[in-house]
């Protein structure tokens, strides 16, 4: 396995470390991403792990447009949002991309939730995109 994948909020008070390669990297244009990004998407890694995390996120938990129950953490402090768990499908831990340490190691392999994606959020057109979730 390579290096781990390290990484926190803005001002420092969040970190995490991941000692696994993700299982998928996707920019999801869902509205809830939107809107807690303030901009056009949000860029996930998604793990299956046990990550090791210090400081003290605050959280909150919304149904997503799937489905799901997301349980978004961010900092007190800067506000950054940093990571995300599913209080429903435990084992997963999902990061964002700018928080990693080296944000070079993200590469997107798809696109989700085209179905509500703002026109002037363009995304690499080489890229599979999805009008809401890929397939399992
Ligand atoms: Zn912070
Ligand atoms: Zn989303």
């Amino acid at each position: 396995m390579s290096e781990p994948y390290t990484g926190g909020c803005a001002c420092g008070a969040i970190r995490y470390e991941v000692s696994a390669e993700p299982i998928v990297m996707l920019d999801c244009q869902c509205r809830q991403c939107q809107r807690e990004s303030g901009t056009g998407h949000a860029s996930h890694l998604t793990f299956e792990c046990e990550p090791v995390v210090e400081g003290k996120a605050t959280h909150w938990e919304a149904v997503g447009d799937g489905g799901v129950v997301k349980r978004r953490a961010f900092c007190p402090t800067c506000g950054a949002p940093v990571y995300m768990t599913f209080p429903d499908i435990p084992g997963y831990f999902v990061v964002r991309a700018a928080s990693l340490d080296d944000p070079t190691r993200y590469k997107p392999q798809l696109i989700c939730w085209t179905a509500s994606g703002q026109p002037w959020d363009q995304v690499d057109p080489q890229l599979p995109k999805f009008d809401k979730m890929p397939p399992r």
